[in-house]
Order: structure tokens, then sequence, then C-alpha cells
């Protein structure tokens, strides 16, 4: 199977649709007699998955069928898998407070290299969604995502918005990727993904898209400053 990041043609290692650590804070180490609850996509190739119980952070059922080869899921996007890592526990820890505030500064999250720090968390849910688009067979290139992830450049298209999205169970994973067409091109496509109720809406959209998620994201080039925090599903 080839990478679809770099090409390689001997992608053996396989992303997790829910970064591990996300899963570990939330759940701890689960078990057969106490399994987590997973959310997956319903992409058509796959059946529809929720609430699958897991009983270990290494089950399959937590990562993509689809590969990539060891070089890119290791040293060459470890540096935005830290970056989330690192902004998903300091949101976590703060949800009552951003609530209230409704927004968070960029600085706050990493006082250091502020603006680098903020790409690469962009770039985890570039990396992400392109699994996502792969796995799901959605007709969007990839080249250009992949350009970005190997670059440590952001793609212009993909849009993030941070809050607090209550849910019924305790879980994590993703929700459906929805997606809107034009002339059979995707133009707009929204996903959540979640840790347990503090959400991200992943949006891809292309210039011109004037959609209600767009008025609350962020992406790199509107700079490091300022970001709102949303309560979804209002
Ligand atoms: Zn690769």
């Amino acid at each position: 199977m080839k990478c679809w990041i770099c090409g390689a043609e001997n992608a053996a290692t396989r992303e997790h649709l829910a970064k591990a650590s996300d899963l570990k804070v939330l759940f701890g180490k689960p078990s057969q007699a106490k399994p987590l609850f997973f959310n997956a996509s319903d992409q058509p190739s796959r059946p529809r998955r929720r609430n699958v119980k897991v009983g270990s952070l290494k089950s399959d059922t937590l990562k993509f069928a689809h590969r990539i080869c060891l070089g890119c899921n290791s040293k060459r996007t470890q540096p935005y898998d830290y970056a989330w890592e690192h902004c998903s526990g300091e949101l976590r820890g703060a949800v009552p407070r951003l609530l209230g505030a409704g927004s968070f500064r960029a600085n706050w999250l990493f006082p250091h290299d502020t603006r680098r720090c903020m790409r690469r968390v962009h770039l985890y849910f570039v990396k992400l969604f392109g699994c996502l688009v792969v796995e799901g067979d959605i007709p969007i290139d990839v080249a250009p995502l992949a350009k970005a992830l190997v670059e440590e450049q952001p793609y212009p298209h993909i849009y993030l918005a941070f809050g607090h999205l209550p849910l019924p169970v305790v879980a994590a994973g993703g929700s459906d990727v929805h997606t809107a067409e034009l002339n059979g091109q995707v133009a707009f496509a929204s996903w959540f993904y979640h840790v347990g109720d503090l959400a991200v809406n992943v949006m891809y959209a292309l210039p011109g898209e004037q959609r209600e998620g767009l008025k609350v994201a962020w992406h790199p080039s509107m700079g490091a400053q300022r970001l709102r925090f949303s309560r979804f599903g209002d």
C-alpha cells in the first residue's frame, strides 16, 4: 500500500483516528472488563461504528484502515501530534472558563513560538482529515494536503473551530464527514473530532464558501491571536 503523504510504497503503519494520548486521559487504560467507547465515521468503505467497545488502546478499531509509512507516522508528523496533545490537555482543563470567556489566546496555549505551534495543531488535523479523505474515498485531492505536511506549511482550505459539545456518553472519536459538492467537486466538508466534551470542528472550505461554522473558525493565515471557543450543538 502506498503512503498517501510521501508516496512511499511500504506504508506499514496505521494512524490513530483519535489520538491515543487523548483516549488515555479520558478513559485511563481500557481493558476488556472496562472498555472505552469509540465513535467513527460511516464512510461508504466501512460499516457504521457508534460507541464501539474497545478493550485496548492498540486495538485496530481505533485506527484508520489505510496506512501511512513509518517515517510519516513518526518523525514527520510527531511534532504535529505533540502540539495537539498539549493543546488538547490545556483546553480540556479549562473548559468552564473558556465557555465563560468565549475565546482564548493562542499564546496562553503556547507561550513560546506560538505561531509555529499553532500551525502544527492545524497540521495535525490536516493529517487526520487526509486520512479520512483517503479512507472514505471522498473526492478531494490529497496531494496538496500531503505537500503541506511535508513542508510544514499551512494548508489553505482547512479551518478549525474549538468548543464544547456535550455528549450523552463519555466517548472519543469522530463524527461522520458531511460534504457539500459544487460542480462535482467537494466545496465544503465538516467533521467533528471529540475528546469527551471538547470538540474540534474540522472544516474543509473552498474559497467563496460562506458557512455558519466558518464564522468561529480559525486558520493559520489569520495569525495566532484570539481564537473562539464555542458552544456547539446549541
Ligand atoms: Zn510516508
